[in-house]
């Protein structure tokens, strides 16, 4: 019996980012829809972790950059876990995401985008999380001043909430930005 030869061949120019940006190959999916099946935010994407898979495939830029699913997602991995053909299809949502912002597109969801730079902003700056310093840059980034006033009030109150804060183990925190920061420079000119 002749082996089916399943190299494959070719893909989009998004299919290839993706795999450059997270080693995933979306061609290996076959739409069985599992990661769609068991994904706890399915229900408000636009388009499901399988068909946004497939319009990677396809090369349909329009549908992926203009989709909420990938700044909906919440990085569970239920779908990577889920996937038969071993596709991690959280992690394709983050090079979507990625990608999204080296192409200078805006993001469906901006204040989720706002949210996730001012965590990494404020980490590293601090070496991990300063709660008060990550609210208040997501507020001058998103303006949104008075939301969750009442809730920060109450956890301040309860004394979940710092006022300083604590560099302890910075320093490990910070090698590894420059770690990073070393390879992206080292990718960018490869
Ligand atoms: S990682 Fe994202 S896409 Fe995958 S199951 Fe979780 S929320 Fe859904
Ligand atoms: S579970 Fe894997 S193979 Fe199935 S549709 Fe999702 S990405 Fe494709």
């Amino acid at each position: 019996m002749i082996e089916p030869d399943l190299t494959i061949t070719s893909r989009s120019q998004l299919a290839e980012e993706v795999l450059r940006e997270s080693g995933q190959e979306v061609n290996l999916c076959y739409q069985c829809r599992k990661c769609a099946a068991g994904c706890p935010i399915s229900y408000a994407m636009d388009y499901k972790p399988a068909q946004l898979i497939h319009a990677i495939r396809l090369g349909m830029d329009d549908i992926v950059f203009n989709s909420k699913t990938v700044w909906l997602c919440s990085s569970c991995e239920t779908c990577t876990t889920r996937c038969p053909q071993e596709v991690d299809v959280a992690k394709v949502m983050d090079a979507v995401k990625i990608i999204t912002l080296r192409r200078g597109i805006k993001p469906t969801i901006p204040r989720v985008s706002s949210f996730h730079k001012a965590v990494l902003a404020n980490v590293k700056k601090c070496g991990r999380m300063f709660e008060v310093g990550m609210m208040i840059s997501l507020k001058l980034r998103t303006f949104e001043f008075f939301k969750d006033v009442g809730l920060g009030m109450k956890m301040f109150r309860k004394g979940k909430l710092k006022i300083i804060p604590s560099f302890k183990g910075a320093r490990t925190t910070w090698r590894i930005f420059r770690r990073v920061k070393r390879i992206e420079k080292g990718n960018r000119s490869a």
